[in-house]
């Protein structure tokens, strides 16, 4: 087993990308527990190499598999013999991403954006390219933007935030992150249309205007710059930081389960070939040991939304824990009302709830640490769509996405400005 993945990497290192033919996307649903604990199982069957897209909730919610080649005749007949039921929802991994990649490539055939107004929102972009606009955002608009760096990736990326401030020192401020997981391509593209639409709104929509009038806004859009690079060059399906395991040859934690809130509980792994590795100890990554360091340095952040994708979700702490915060009641409120104002828009239907009650039990979570830190509005979101493409979410659907989302934000934003503390 060792021997193929070392095999495996070796081939990614000669031939470049990992390449996904004839992996599928499965969609289960359990009918009883019985056969929600059976599905559970297939988390430990190492061999079949399954990467869990939408993990195992209860009884009807679905689960998403991506089922490489290899294992495809093996999961479907465990799952039949069984009598559980399951659908195709993507025939064939690679042909989508061929298509997202072609969209990427014609669009960079066009010239290089001189500025933000030409910048192409409805498009992905590689890293540098997320890089220039922040500079170019912040020569635009010298009195309200820019950009400080908070640390450095593993391999040594800088970790930029963009501050938003129309100035005094050290105003309460709102927080807001993009891309943590690497592979969640429409949240790192929305946090970048997020970061023009402050600058157009400033000045004249009242809301937002008196929000940074009172406050800063700080932003980080590539959260996980390594893994983001990552995806574009070597595996498009990669979420993990980059840093290598002691002892494995699986490299990389999750850094949605690496805080110091329930660290090492319930609902992450302590196995480094998980796809929710904990990591060796709270705050092991840098790139979550930066934003702790900033948060705590900071001291007047008065809400902390971390952005994630997909199934469309918005959720508040805790994910460790079933003991509800002492804030449920307004947060819930909240939630509700920023999901009515993202739905007004196209529709899109949210669920909205605590982590625990909404998915699952998840310890390590970032949001359950800035909401103990005292950090009352503290979100999460899962950003469209509900699994027909999954983290492949075609780019036209960014712009509309980023639009709707940043309703919800503003929902948020304006009831802390209205509601200090
Ligand atoms: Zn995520």
């Amino acid at each position: 087993m060792r021997g193929l993945l070392a095999l495996t990497a070796l081939f990614v290192a000669v031939l470049g990308k990992e390449t996904f033919e004839g992996h599928q996307v499965l969609r289960i649903v359990a009918k009883d527990e019985i056969q929600l604990s059976l599905i559970k199982d297939l988390e430990d069957m190492s061999e079949f190499e399954l990467d869990f897209w939408r993990g195992v909730t209860d009884v009807e919610t679905p689960v998403d598999i991506r089922v490489p080649f290899h294992s495809l005749q093996s999961v479907k007949i465990h799952l039949e013999t069984q009598d559980i039921e399951y659908s195709v929802m993507i025939e064939d991994v690679q042909m989508m991403l061929d298509e997202e990649q072609e969209e990427m490539e014609s669009a960079a055939r066009v010239a290089e954006p001189r500025n933000t107004d030409s910048f192409d929102y409805s498009r992905y972009h590689t890293i540098n390219e997320i890089y220039s606009f922040q500079d170019m955002l912040v020569a635009e608009n010298p009195n309200m933007v820019s950009k400080i760096v908070i640390g450095q990736s593993y391999e040594g990326r800088p970790l930029n935030v963009l501050k938003f401030s129309t100035g005094g020192t050290n105003r309460p401020a709102i927080w807001m992150d993009t891309g943590i997981h690497s592979r969640e391509w429409v949240t790192q593209a929305s946090g970048t249309w997020f970061a023009k639409k402050i600058v157009t709104d400033y000045g004249r929509d009242p809301a937002l205007t008196a929000i940074l009038d009172n406050m800063d806004i700080f932003l980080e859009i590539v959260t996980n710059p390594d893994g983001f690079s990552y995806t574009h060059t070597n595996n498009r399906m990669w979420r993990k930081t980059r840093k290598p395991n002691r002892n494995s040859n699986c490299v990389g934690v999750d850094p949605n389960r690496n805080w110091d809130a329930g660290f090492g509980g319930a609902g992450a792994s302590g196995n480094p070939c998980s796809e929710t590795y904990r990591g060796p100890s709270a705050h092991s990554e840098p790139e979550v040991r930066s934003i702790v360091d900033f948060v705590r340095s900071h001291g007047n952040i008065k809400s902390f939304t971390s952005i994630h994708a997909y199934s469309q979700m918005l959720l508040y702490p805790y994910g460790y824990t079933r003991t509800p915060v002492k804030d449920q009641t307004e947060l819930h409120n909240l939630a509700k009302k920023a999901v009515s104002d993202l739905s007004s828009l196209y529709g899109t239907r949210y669920r909205y709830g605590s982590i625990i009650n909404t998915i699952y039990q998840a310890s390590g979570g970032t949001i359950d640490w800035t909401y103990n830190q005292g950090i009352k509005y503290s979100f999460t979101f899962e950003l469209r769509d509900t699994g027909r493409y999954g983290f492949i979410l075609p780019a036209n659907q960014i712009v509309p996405t980023a639009t709707e989302t940043w309703l919800a934000m503003m929902a948020i934003m304006d009831h802390t400005f209205k509601n200090p503390y």
